[in-house]
């Protein structure tokens, strides 16, 4: 319960500072600090993402090649936050990444690495080099559609100096198996009692399914904040462009079970989208529809009217993005979030916003102008969950980062969201650049979730709803900063000091 006054004439209510002819960003303002009667610990940062999605935490990454691939995902998932897959690649590819994330359990490989017999201990030698295991199972023929035969583990070889003979003559072949199905806990018990490195998973067929690994025995965490789904396995998005070919994709990402579907497009407000939204809606009556972008009230009607379950909010505030210089067109994010939000209210529509977040601060004032949810690029760029591989440049562990309507993204097949038809010419509007080493996921979304906690706890609310029910009753209170506000409030007036880094051990 609450036991304090706001006053309503001190500080202004979202209206007053977000309806003013000025368009604004996150940093050109403040939320007002609220009461305290609650520990950042009791916050609980839970909020929904689309029409029938919730996800303990507001976090998802953005459909970008250099972002979510299937380890994002899984990571993003397990920390309670979401992937969104991207589509700069085959519709293969894409449904594999959206298996390997339905299919992920806690503890089991799901797809390990597998030999033949016909394999030599030279072959092993260069796994054991490039991915430091040497547990590998061995099939008739080394695929998956194949009996399991037999393991050869680091005990088989190390004392074997012809590194020429084939796997099929070290082999261990008396194995201990679990079968399908087996719950973790069951399968670490056979590992303790049979005393043995790796247990694999057979269906009736004998035919390998997963791996579970002794090392990992230690390292299985719970995770209860994951997002799954009513079959308890992780959830993950997929976008999809409003090109034709999206149909077939669309059908094939809905069979392998993803949870809902992203429509990109930079301008979201075109008949393309609306005919995919109806396309999906029609089709697929329980796969929830993202639509966007938008920025206005419009264009979030349009797209609410045909069948949107979400819709994604931004037009030019990415941090590789150059949309606004070479089109003129877009918004700036704050009044964007804060116009579209207010809209889609109406209808009980969550608005994800999407772009421009750089900092835990970003994420707190995106929530409070009514977002449910954030979208990151840059963010997530740069952990180890993101694809591609770390290189260094002065010195700093880097990561590629790139705009999908980057040149380089572009010949690539990135161009999707872009264009609704080939064109010879293409004007860019993204570029593509480089992000420090942030570690982990698993560690960057902990960090992330305390500091908004700690944020919610200085505002006095305990929850996202509580939050916009206060943006919308006027009881939130912001103040616009002046420049040489914001110059104070950042560092200043010190001859030197170090950055605290976002990368998180
Ligand atoms: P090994 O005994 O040399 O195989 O190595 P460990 O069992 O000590 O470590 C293997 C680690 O790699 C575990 O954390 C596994 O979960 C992980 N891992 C990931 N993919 C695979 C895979 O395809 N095969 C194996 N054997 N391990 C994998
Ligand atoms: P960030 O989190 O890095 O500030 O922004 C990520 C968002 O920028 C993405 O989710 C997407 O909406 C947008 N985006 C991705 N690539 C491009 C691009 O090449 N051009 C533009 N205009 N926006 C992009």
């Amino acid at each position: 319960m609450k036991t304090h006054q706001i006053d309503m004439t001190d500080g202004f209510s979202g209206e007053e500072l977000l309806s003013g002819p000025v368009g604004l960003t996150y940093r050109d303002f403040l939320v007002l600090p609220g009461f305290i009667d609650f520990n950042p610990s009791d916050v609980d940062l839970e909020s929904r993402i689309s029409k029938n999605i919730s996800l303990k935490k507001p976090l998802i990454s953005s459909p970008m090649d250099t972002v979510t691939e299937s380890s994002m995902a899984i990571a993003l998932a397990l920390q309670g936050g979401m992937g969104i897959i991207h589509y700069n690649n085959s519709i293969d590819e894409q449904v594999e990444h959206v298996r390997r994330v339905k299919r992920f359990e806690n503890g089991f490989i799901t797809d390990p690495i597998i030999l033949s017999p016909e394999n030599t201990i030279y072959d092993l030698d260069i796994i054991k080099e490039k991915h430091d295991f040497s547990g590998i199972p061995i099939t008739e023929d080394g695929t998956f559609t194949s009996k399991l035969i037999g393991i050869v583990t680091n005990r088989d070889i190390d004392f074997e100096q012809d590194r020429n003979i084939k796997l099929g003559h070290v082999m261990t072949k008396e194995l201990i198996t679990g079968a399908v199905g087996i719950s973790l806990k069951e399968a670490n018990n056979i590992l303790k009692t049979s005393k043995k490195g790796k247990l694999p998973i057979v269906d009736k067929h004998g035919y390998l399914v997963a791996l579970v690994s002794r090392s990992d025995l230690k390292k299985n965490k719970e995770f209860p904040d994951a997002s799954k789904d009513h079959n308890k396995r992780l959830r993950v998005g997929a976008a999809v462009s409003t090109l034709p070919e999206s149909w077939e994709r669309v059908a094939a990402l809905y069979d392998i079970g993803v949870d809902l579907i992203v429509i990109d497009s930079a301008q979201g407000n075109s008949t393309y989208q609306i005919e995919m939204i109806k396309f999906i809606k029609s089709n697929y009556r329980n796969l929830d529809v993202i639509a966007g972008n938008v920025v206005t009230k419009d264009q979030c009607k349009n797209l609410i009217e045909a069948g949107a379950d979400g819709l994604r909010v931004g037009m030019g505030p990415g941090s590789i993005c150059i949309t606004q210089e070479t089109m003129a067109v877009g918004r700036a994010q704050a009044t964007a979030v804060y116009k579209t939000s207010q809209f889609a209210k109406k209808y009980d529509i969550p608005v994800i916003a999407d772009g421009g977040i750089a900092s835990i601060g970003d994420i707190s004032v995106a929530l409070a102008i009514g977002a449910s949810v954030c979208m990151m690029g840059s963010m997530f760029a740069g952990t180890n969950e993101a694809p591609g591989d770390y290189f260094y440049e002065n010195g700093m562990r880097l990561k590629k980062y790139r705009g999908m309507a980057s040149l380089e993204a572009m010949k690539a097949g990135g161009d999707k969201r872009y264009f609704s038809e080939n064109q010879k010419i293409k004007v860019a509007q993204g570029v593509s650049g480089a992000v420090v080493d942030k570690g982990s996921v698993t560690n960057f979304v902990p960090y992330l979730s305390q500091g908004l906690r700690q944020s919610f706890q200085d505002m006095g609310y305990k929850s996202i709803p509580l939050l916009h029910e206060a943006l919308y009753n006027g009881k939130l209170r912001f103040e616009r900063r002046s420049e040489s506000a914001q110059a104070q409030g950042s560092v200043h007036n010190l001859y030197s000091y170090s950055k605290p880094t976002m990368r998180v051990e």
